[in-house]
């Protein structure tokens, strides 16, 4: 059995450069279980053990919809009945009858939700949508009833408190450790009563997240810009007019332009277009979404998520809901959390006052006759940069091939973990675009895993980037090899064509595959200390470490070749890149923060009444918010926080792992350069292959031999004081 909310945390996913969502399963409701199955287990494929080579494979080749809903119910049963015995076993509670017991159940479950997820996120027709909405709420009360099951806690909290924990190794000690903390706080310790206070909360929060998701998501649907000249589209790059034709068929607008009220539709809008009154009107319709005063508005079903998860926390007995979410992660504590934001915000502010200024000059000197404005920004920002750093994105793109940035983080895994990538084609795929490789030592020669490849864009599959894992690596039973995969969203090229990305999509690239190089490196025995089932604040780390990578002139010369002529990228051209790396940190700081802060204090707040919009307005005045800028995710609007538990009080997570990334990059910088195998040896034996075997401050500081220093990270942004 892998802990529900340790194993939600294997589908790591990028959206933008500072903002990804990891998907989360919440647990909390409660149904009666209904078990009947239409196909026996024997006959039903997703149910069975995988077969095949590498310790067997998912059959993804043998996958149809319908299969899914008797699947997922013969593999809920078999784990409640798996719990039930060890619940039930008439001898003492010790560790392998009651902790590695539960280690080893649910291995059916873990198959079947792997192949549930994979079509989730890759290939959700309508009619896997429909088996989704069924089994939701009943996964989420399957996983209640296992946490709530008394007899199961009492043994888990007998060998917790038992003397005979201390002779465990370390590595039991912690999932023991694991099992305890996270039944103690889903309320496994509460009397009856509280139990079912919880359980009403956890179900009436679960109806506001759905209900605040599809507010947003309507809004997002709905509303949208029309543009029907010439005129309105000016400024606009062919791609960016094409992408809004194309909207205009799904919206039933023949013959115009459809601006969608989606990020990724209104940001290229608020760069290129030179209409500022449209500006104007795309910023408005997208920053106030949920905020209408119309069906769909948020502001009251904030207050009350508010106020249900400051009874839950008081409930489980906790401070606030704050110190409840943070109790595991790294930072520990609200407080420690703050301190960090805190320290950054103030330089960051500066900073924007600076690239206003900078902005404001160029508007005036070409005769603008403006003030800037919010929905100036993006615009402005993107003239700057050209007139800067003579840096035109579209010089950089003929040199970053899809598949020869592939064959570099291939090669930065040779240098720095020892890996070996090999093509395979004996194993079945979803999906005839998706590609697999085995992963083997070097030296050694020994099976490390398998990773697939899925890089298109399709019907059916979410946006943005993310890792996976199909299998995590184990040793409870034998040596159990990962399987891990990374997916993206790149239109695919016509035949022979090489496909070419961004330079914002090829640090992506080296993003996730970090996740997946944290998965492959894994050398534990418990499934759920395995790979990246580590702390929210702690698991961007090793992926946006790799990120710098990229930017090493090994890869740059080897892998960033033009697709013409084969020639690596000038020098020229990768200074460019350099120098402006740390141009428009102020915005991108900023907007993120004010939101990681806001996040935070609303849940520090405890259970007082809360009014959405008037607690943002004053937040951001008291944090004395540049004007020219607003929150990543207004409040209303805040998916992240709202949408489910995941990332509430936890926004501030990216900036925390972005500390621990630019400060151990320091530790290569410092040693012999970004491909010191000494170094990269520390990397792997403390951080990469530890899992959640021990705590990440203590893997941290054995890799570094010191906590983290926040300096690198302000470097990094460029937010160092001249000196
Ligand atoms: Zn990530």
């Amino acid at each position: 059995m892998r802990l529900l909310s340790t194993r939600s945390l294997t589908l790591l996913v990028l959206i933008a450069a500072i903002v990804s969502v990891v998907a989360v399963k919440t647990a909390h409701q409660t149904k009666a279980m209904n078990s009947t199955t239409e196909l026996s287990t024997n006959e039903n494929p997703l149910v069975m053990k995988w077969e095949g080579p590498y310790g067997g494979v998912p059959p993804f080749d043998r996958v149809q919809i319908p299969l899914f809903k008797p699947a997922l119910e013969a593999a809920m049963a078999e784990q409640l009945e798996e719990v039930d015995k060890i619940a039930r076993n008439s001898a003492a509670p010790d560790f392998e009858n009651t902790i590695a017991a539960l280690e080893r159940s649910g291995s059916t479950f873990d198959r079947v939700t792997t192949l549930y997820g994979v079509w989730g996120s890759t290939m959700a027709s309508p009619e896997y949508q429909a088996v989704q909405r069924e089994m939701a709420p009943r996964l989420a009360g399957f996983n209640d009833q296992i946490t709530q099951n008394e007899a199961l806690f009492k043994r888990i909290e007998a060998v917790y408190n038992s003397p005979a924990k201390a002779k465990l190794t370390p590595e039991q000690q912690r999932v023991t450790w694991l099992y305890y903390t996270n039944f103690v706080r889903a309320g496994a310790r509460l009397s009856p009563e509280a139990k079912k206070r919880l359980s009403a909360i956890n179900q009436q929060l679960a109806g506001l997240f759905t209900k605040f998701g599809q507010n947003v998501l309507a809004e997002e649907t709905d509303q949208f810009i029309v543009l029907k000249s010439e005129d309105e589209l000016a400024g606009l790059p062919p791609s960016l007019r094409d992408a809004a034709a194309a909207a205009a068929e799904t919206k039933k607008q023949p013959g115009t332009w459809v601006i969608m009220n989606t990020r990724s539709s209104i940001d290229p809008f608020l760069t290129y277009s030179d209409r500022r009154d449209l500006r104007e009107k795309a910023w408005r319709m997208f920053v106030n979404r949920g905020d209408n005063g119309d069906e769909h508005d948020n502001n009251a079903i904030i207050t009350d998520i508010l106020q249900l998860r400051a009874e839950r926390a008081k409930l489980l007995g906790y401070a606030t809901h704050a110190h409840w979410r943070l109790e595991n992660s790294m930072a520990k504590t609200p407080e420690r959390a703050l301190e960090l934001m805190e320290a950054v915000w103030k330089p960051s502010v500066a900073r924007v006052h600076e690239e206003v200024a900078d902005m404001q000059a160029l508007a005036d000197k070409e005769g603008a006759k403006i003030k800037i404005e919010p929905w100036d920004y993006r615009y402005y920002m993107e003239k700057v940069r050209k007139a800067k750093y003579d840096l035109d994105q579209n010089e950089i793109k003929p040199y970053l091939q899809l598949e020869k940035l592939r064959e570099g983080i291939f090669w930065v895994a040779g240098e720095l973990f020892n890996f070996n990538f090999t093509p395979v084609t004996n194993v079945p795929v979803a999906h005839p675009d998706i590609r697999v490789w085995e992963v083997t030592d070097k030296t050694t020669k020994r099976l490390i895993g398998l990773w697939y490849f899925d890089p298109y864009a399709r019907a059916g599959k979410r946006s943005g980037a993310w890792m996976n894992a199909y299998r995590n690596q184990e040793r409870i039973n034998g040596e159990i090899t990962t399987i891990v995969s990374n997916n993206s969203n790149f239109v695919k090229g016509k035949p022979g064509e090489p496909v070419l990305i961004s330079w914002d999509d090829a640090t992506t690239m080296f993003h996730e595959f970090g996740h997946a190089l944290h998965g492959l490196s894994s050398n534990v025995t418990y499934p759920s200390l395995s790979g990246t089932a580590v702390p929210r604040d702690y698991v961007e780390f090793p992926s946006q470490l790799l990120e710098h990578w990229l930017f090493t002139p090994e890869v740059l010369q080897r892998f960033a070749l033009h697709y013409q002529t084969g020639k690596p990228i000038p020098q020229e051209l990768v200074d460019k890149i350099k120098r402006s790396a740390t141009f428009n940190q102020g915005f991108a700081t900023v907007e993120y923060l004010s939101a990681a802060l806001v996040d935070m204090k609303l849940h520090l707040a405890g259970d007082k009444k809360i009014d959405a919009d008037a607690f943002e307005r004053e937040t951001l005045a008291q944090l004395g918010m540049p004007k020219e800028i607003v929150m990543r995710h207004r409040t209303p609007q805040f998916l992240h926080v709202f949408s489910s538990d995941g990332y509430s009080a936890g926004y501030y997570s990216y900036l925390w792992s972005d500390v621990l990334t630019a400060d151990a990059f320091g530790a290569f910088v410092e040693g012999k350069g970004p491909y010191d195998k000494a170094v990269a040896e520390r990397l792997r034996k403390n951080v990469f292959s530890v899992g959640n075997t021990i705590d990440p401050a203590a893997a941290y500081r054995a890799f570094r031999g010191r906590d983290p220093k926040i300096d690198a990270l302000m470097k990094k942004r460029g937010f160092t004081t001249k000196s």
